[in-house]
């Protein structure tokens, strides 16, 4: 079952359309079809599905003996051990046990899971967050959506209720929700609450250039985005206090869970995050909290509308597979020698890493994952970024490499702590500091277990 060439069908569920995927096992989409959701017709939802998945198998030119398995993405809650559907809230789903229906339909494992969750594990195998392993999405629409990858699974809990964090209360006495509490985060930074205070505004005499952008009535998130681009001012105080909110968002997640990556999605974010991001990054920077760490990393959502279908062919792979995704399908991979990135060349300000211009320091860590150098922090402590200390040392060998490379730049501007070197020794790790195109080169040829740290621009 694991020779590589499994197909898996992905649906997404939604109150408008059903998205439906035909993805091979290592993530790639070879057919997409769209159709409408009818909410008011004769044919039950669990059929419409299944047409969907009949209609994108034929248009993938396979059968349905071809496909390893089906999931299935929906707005709502599902049961994780039983696949059975709990509440699917702007949804009138009269089959809860849709699972077993398409199961006896098709003959095949068919999974169901939450469309948001599903979204953030797409992410996190396709997407902005591949090759990390864990992750928190925070989706802002309508709602402020959640959901919590760790270790390539989906993070449910007991009763299938996590990663709701739209509830999660951020400020006592707060605003009212849609759910009924006061202040929950979604009550204050959803395009929701954005829409509602920019009206309280204009009802209270401000003047705002956003109306010329409504639509049927609504604000959407491209009418805050043209709003912003005017420098309306109080469509910039209000995003400026909702940005306040996500960065809260943020920082409560990283207290709780420290993910590696904080994806951002949704509407709003994918039209106003020139404005968003820059505003998040500095509150979350600023937290007094921080310590001695690094900056999480915030970064945006890459999949935009087939996050979630895939997310769903991702789900019922892992299950039909039994590994999780982003981990090798086949055991004995988990042996073989880490394929590292190849260093194509080396120029004053870029690094050319398998085929990609990167114009930054990089680390090829001893796993083979390529990281920046984080040099604000290097900046803070030593006045330069040409120091390399025991932390920047142990961040690159982690794994315990047999050899570290350090391109020193140009002129051999880089030096090493006393702290780095006890490090290296402590762990017999052999280390070479050479020029840098020389270093790459070393780097390139030497066998085994590797790491490097390259500097190419001040
Ligand atoms: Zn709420």
């Amino acid at each position: 079952m694991t020779d590589g060439n499994l197909r898996y069908v992905g649906v997404d569920l939604g109150g408008t359309k059903i998205l439906a995927l035909v993805v091979t096992d290592d993530g790639e989409v070879l057919a997409r079809l769209k159709q409408q959701t009818d909410l008011a017709g004769d044919v039950s939802i669990a059929n419409q599905i299944a047409a969907a998945i009949d209609g994108v198998v034929a248009e993938a030119d396979l059968e349905a003996a071809d496909i390893a398995g089906i999931g299935v993405a929906i707005p709502g809650t599902v049961d994780s051990r039983t696949g059975y559907i709990i509440t699917v809230p702007n949804l009138q789903i009269d089959d809860l046990r849709m699972v077993d229906t398409l199961r006896d339909r098709f003959g095949l494992p068919v999974a169901l899971g939450n469309d948001v969750n599903l979204g953030t594990l797409a992410e996190c195998w396709q997407g902005a967050a591949r090759g990390a392993d864990s992750a928190v999405g925070i989706f802002v629409g309508t709602g402020i959506g959640g959901g919590v990858v760790i270790d390539g699974r989906i993070r449910a809990g007991a009763e299938d209720m996590a990663g709701e964090i739209g509830h999660l209360c951020l400020m006592v006495d707060g605003p009212v929700c849609g759910c009924g509490n006061l202040g929950c985060f979604e009550a204050l930074a959803s395009r929701t609450a954005m829409e509602r205070d920019i009206r309280a505004g204009i009802a209270a005499g401000r003047e705002s250039t956003i109306t010329h952008y409504e639509k049927a009535g609504r604000l959407k998130s491209g009418a805050l985005a043209s709003a912003l681009d005017d420098g309306d001012e109080l469509v910039t105080e209000v995003m400026t206090r909702a940005a306040h909110y996500l960065a809260m968002g943020v920082l409560t997640i990283r207290h709780l869970l420290n993910p590696e990556l904080i994806i951002f999605g949704g509407g709003v974010i994918e039209a106003c995050s020139d404005f968003l991001i820059p505003l998040i990054e500095q509150d979350v920077a600023a937290d007094n909290m921080k310590g001695s760490r690094d900056a999480l990393r915030i970064v945006i959502s890459e999949l935009a509308d087939d996050a979630v279908a895939l997310g769903a062919a991702g789900l019922v792979r892992a299950e039909v597979t039994g590994v999780p995704l982003g981990r090798p399908l086949d055991e004995s991979d988990e042996e073989a020698p880490l394929a590292y990135p190849n260093i194509d060349s080396v120029d004053f300000g870029v690094v050319v890493v398998d085929g990609a211009e990167i114009a930054r320091d990089i680390q090829i860590r001893a796993d083979g994952k390529l990281r920046n150098r984080k040099k604000k922090r290097l900046r803070k402590l030593y006045g330069t970024s040409h120091v390399i200390d025991g932390k920047e040392v142990a961040r690159a060998c982690k794994g315990n490499p047999d050899k570290l490379f350090i391109g020193q730049g140009f002129q051999g501007m880089i030096r090493l702590t006393d702290d780095a070197r006890e490090y290296l020794e402590a762990l017999a790790i052999a280390c070479e500091l050479l020029p840098s195109p020389d270093a790459a080169e070393a780097y390139n040829e030497a066998e085994g277990s590797k790491a490097l740290i390259l500097h190419v621009t001040c």
